[in-house]
């Protein structure tokens, strides 16, 4: 038997996608990235801050990926600076996996 699942068959979390690798996930096994109202960029953990969200998985690669290919600029509808860079290139160091798998 597998434990730890939760039986809410019919409570289905919001699928989100990983805007690197176009992975689909509930929102919990995503990371969500925000742009705030002031236009400052920020890991939002609790996944509750307002401004437009973007997602990407708990890994570097997805993260290293993102970055590289302007993907989150698109998506937060924005242009990363490079602090903004730094700040997300430090936190996936800091705080993610290498890989997925
Ligand atoms: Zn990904």
């Amino acid at each position: 038997m597998i434990s730890g699942v939760t039986n809410s068959k019919n409570r289905r979390l919001p699928q989100r996608t990983c805007v690197a690798c176009r992975r689909v996930d509930d929102k919990h096994g995503l990371i969500r990235l925000v742009r705030t109202m002031d236009g400052a960029i920020e890991v939002d953990v609790s996944g509750k801050k307002r401004g437009r969200g973007a997602y990407l998985c708990p890994n570097r690669a997805c993260w290293e990926n993102a970055l590289k290919k302007n993907r989150l600029d698109y998506c937060l509808r924005t242009r990363l600076s490079d602090g903004d860079r730094q700040l997300l290139t430090e936190y996936s160091h800091g705080s993610l996996k290498e890989t997925c798998i």
